[in-house]
């Protein structure tokens, strides 16, 4: 079963409400989280995230948000949690991984780079505090174009793939999880690659302060949004079985959760 999470909440302004949208797999093997938002550490010491990043975003930092408050209310424990698929390793995303300290964390090795060694405008978008203990498993994808036309590498067995789509960040991936209950199905966590539901329309209609705020994060704008017209060709082919949605839009979130 694939649960659809909300692992943070923010109110920046201009932009109105966004959320962390987090996966919570159940796999015979164990649980499996894709992207993990914020976690207990940064609930009780939120002068970590820095100055910078709590008054643009304005977060909420509620306890039960956390994904280990949710997958407790579930009855499961920490340790149950036995691997972590990361989109990529801003600490919107990669908070939660210090409260999964059984977990694998998966990681695109591109990302893991950029998060150790940041150049640039690399610093200060990571927090190694959040991952530094964290035991790492990095993937990369060596050619072809077997997924829907992507290169991709091969997670947990067949069923959970990275599909590398830089540009938001050095080594952003989409990670995309098989759904046993749709033929050929597939929901794919498109993590930062974009922002609003309306950057995948034909024109574009997300509010043009996202645009502007996608610009001024991006690692690399010219890959970024290179990328984001291949994801908007894949979401506007005729795929039935495939459910994309991104990180931070809660209209998206929300047509799961409240399904
Ligand atoms: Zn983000």
């Amino acid at each position: 079963m694939i649960r659809h999470l909300n692992c943070a909440s923010f109110a920046p302004r201009l932009v109105g409400p966004m959320v962390a949208h987090v996966l919570l797999v159940e796999r015979p093997e164990g649980l499996l989280l894709v992207d993990t938002g914020f976690g207990t550490a940064d609930v009780a010491h939120s002068v970590r995230l820095g100055r910078a990043f709590r008054a643009m975003m304005r977060p909420a930092l509620r306890e039960q948000e956390t994904a280990l408050a949710q997958v407790q209310a579930l009855g499961y424990q920490a340790d149950d949690v036995t691997d972590i698929v990361l989109t990529h390793l801003d600490l919107d995303h990669a908070g939660g991984v210090g409260d999964f300290p059984a977990a694998t964390v998966h990681v695109y090795d591109a990302e893991l780079e950029a998060a150790r060694h940041p150049r640039g405008m690399e610093h200060g978008r990571y927090l190694p505090v959040q991952w530094q203990d964290a035991r790492f498993a990095t993937h990369h994808a060596d050619g072809g174009d077997d997924w829907h036309g992507f290169e991709s590498v091969t997670v947990l067995g067949d069923d959970v793939l990275m599909v590398p789509l830089a540009g938001h960040s050095r080594g952003h991936t989409l990670v995309a999880v098989r759904d046993p209950e749709v033929a050929d199905g597939w929901q794919v966590h498109a993590g930062d690659a974009y922002f609003h539901r309306g950057d995948l329309t034909s024109p574009p209609t997300a509010p043009r302060v996202l645009r502007v705020v996608q610009r001024l994060l991006a690692q690399d704008d010219v890959v970024r949004r290179a990328n984001q017209a291949r994801l908007r060709e894949l979401v506007q082919a005729d795929h039935p079985g495939l459910r994309i949605f991104s990180a931070h839009d809660p209209v998206e979130l929300a047509a799961f959760t409240d399904a």
